[in-house]
């Protein structure tokens, strides 16, 4: 027994080691499924179903256009879409080429892009035509030598007004692209490209398959380098916790985007590797969703927990058939459990909590789904995958239920920050990953998350972690979000911040949410301000963007 963590054995033979983790290129996922399965439907897109053998060949062709165009092992390949056909095959497609992926959020602003592609030395991107002119404007200052940019027609009839329809109407919705020998076609890249198989030989361990930025809520955005062995690894820890249902029998609801970690390990790499069909979601709309999981019945549902608040309070919500949801994994913010009860209880599924960061491709912890899980918890370390508890001052472990930083080690660590080594290192020592978060762990070896290490609000020399306080503000039942930060204050140094959206049709005064605050916690942790919002600034996975938060209000506070 491990003497320093005594909770071991409680799941030890769970999350033993049992992979020989294989060493190839990442897509190789895809060639084995298309090898095996190729009539099996991949991808579920307007309608339309596109088979494994079909995307194989679209990867293939477009692997060799890269090499047509120059593009050389390791170099940068940026992809700037929703989820699509076309995410998918300039993904597989850019790794078989044996280029280093860069995934891009569509909706970055130019500042935002150019960030990304100069840091990142991108030499290519592929795009739509509906956001070329982001691109074109930046282009000039960064490496890029090609872009590759879709027609809103190619490869499936995809309506215009299905994609940002606000975001195309403000851009006022520029379909031109001034085609050129650096502009291109992606279609037409794909039709004059050879269907043969390619797949470049990588180092696993060592070469980069993506290029992760992260950092975006918090400061500025670094480039995480995830090795082909990271994503591999942790592909295949995912699917040692579906270990119940067998290949080519998932449906997977694609609403996460790709262009985030979770959204590419948990879902498209996990429906690659398992032969499974996913259902693209190019942009989150909640009844369009309903509708969709009544008529194809999908089995898996990854998922931040602000998609499931939006779902379970569509008022006609009773009117979907949603049965057909086997399994939800909610991660990268806190599940509340109202929220994991009452979508239980619509689907007849398990919604279970997991745990993860950019740094660790993404996951480290996760309830077991098919064993004991504790609500509120993160649960158990993956397989493989050591985590400990730190005292953040002293470095030491620290005692059961007593919280510190988190800390993991695992094959799913990061190799490093693209170009930052003393960024790395004040992360990465003795290949334990310093997490940045506040944890605790049970006598039976569950994590639970206390907060954000940076979050936490320092008033008058007590520690407030804001997520308690957020947890005793959604237990309210008008309140329908609700996030706290730190703002200045002369006295205390700090002082607490809530703001608060109030559910549809419901009136909520200061005075009562003070008094059900006050009711609930210790007086120094009761929130001084409150302020009723109807929309929050969040992150593509709905994270809320509490730096842009305290800047709001820093900024009034300096205007004042
Ligand atoms: P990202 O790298 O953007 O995926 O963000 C990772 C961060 O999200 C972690 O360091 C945590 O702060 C947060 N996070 C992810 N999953 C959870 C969870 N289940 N509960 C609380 N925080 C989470």
């Amino acid at each position: 027994m491990d003497s320093a963590r005594p909770w071991l054995h409680h799941y030890e033979s769970e999350v033993a080691s049992t992979y020989e983790y294989p060493r190839h290129n990442l897509a190789y996922f895809l060639v084995q499924a298309a090898g095996k399965n190729p009539q099996l439907p991949a991808l579920y897109f307007m309608g339309k179903k596109i088979k494994y053998g079909q995307l194989m060949e679209a990867c293939y062709r477009f692997a060799n256009g890269l090499r047509q165009l120059g593009v050389k092992k390791g170099e940068r390949v940026a992809i700037m879409l929703p989820n699509c056909p076309q995410s998918v095959i300039a993904y597989y497609g850019a790794l078989l080429a044996g280029a280093v992926v860069v995934q891009t959020n569509p909706l970055y602003m130019e500042r935002e892009l150019e960030h990304q592609l100069l840091d990142s030395g991108a030499v290519a991107i592929v795009t739509l035509d509906l956001l070329y002119r982001r691109v074109g404007a930046v282009m000039p200052r960064t490496h890029l030598r090609h872009v590759i940019v879709s027609s809103l027609k190619d490869y499936l009839p995809f309506p215009k007004n299905m994609l940002y329809p606000i975001k195309a109407k403000r851009d006022g919705a520029d379909l031109s692209v001034p085609w050129s020998e650096s502009v291109r076609s992606f279609r037409t890249l794909l039709a004059s490209s050879s269907a043969i198989p390619v797949m470049e030989e990588v180092n696993a361990a060592e070469d980069v398959a993506l290029l992760q930025y992260t950092g975006g809520t918090t400061g500025l955005s670094k480039g995480v380098m995830l090795t082909h062995m990271n994503l591999i690894a942790n592909t295949l820890q995912t699917k040692h916790w579906f270990h119940k249902a067998a290949d080519g029998q998932e449906i997977y609801l694609a609403a996460l985007p790709f262009f985030h970690v979770f959204g590419m390990t948990v879902l498209m790499n996990q429906a690659v590797v398992r032969s499974g069909m996913m259902v693209l979601v190019p942009k989150f709309e909640v009844s369009e969703i309903l509708s969709l999981i009544s008529k194809l019945r999908p089995t898996v549902f990854p998922g931040a927990p602000t998609m499931y608040i939006a779902l379970i309070n569509h008022p006609d919500i009773r009117e979907y058939d949603l049965s057909s949801i086997n399994v939800c994994i909610s991660g990268s913010a806190p599940l509340p459990l109202e929220v994991q009860d009452r979508f239980e209880e619509l689907t007849g599924g398990r919604l279970i909590e997991g745990y993860g960061l950019t740094e660790a491709s993404p996951v480290t912890h996760a309830n077991p789904i098919w064993g004991r899980r504790k609500i509120g918890s993160i649960g158990i370390p993956f397989p493989d995958t050591e985590a400990k508890v730190v005292n953040p001052a002293t470095g030491e472990e620290a005692g059961i239920d007593e919280i510190g930083e988190l800390i993991v080690k695992g094959p799913q660590v990061m190799k490093g920050y693209w170009n930052r080594p003393h960024e790395s290192e004040a992360v990465l020592k003795n290949g334990w990953l310093y997490t940045g978060d506040m944890a605790r762990v049970d006598g039976e070896g569950y994590f639970s998350i206390v907060d954000r290490k940076k979050d936490i609000i320092i008033a008058g020399g007590f520690n407030i972690y804001p997520r308690e306080i957020e947890e005793v503000l959604f237990e309210h039942p008008s309140v329908k979000e609700a996030v706290v930060i730190g703002i200045p204050d002369p006295y205390r140094g700090e002082t607490v911040k809530a703001f608060v959206i109030v559910r549809e049709g419901e009136n909520l005064t200061e005075e009562e949410l003070n008094t059900w605050c006050r009711d609930r916690l210790a007086a120094f942790k009761v929130p001084r301000r409150y302020e009723f919002r109807t929309q929050l600034p969040k992150t593509m996975v709905g994270k809320v963007l509490r730096r842009r938060l305290l800047e709001e209000e820093l900024e009034q506070i300096s205007a004042a």
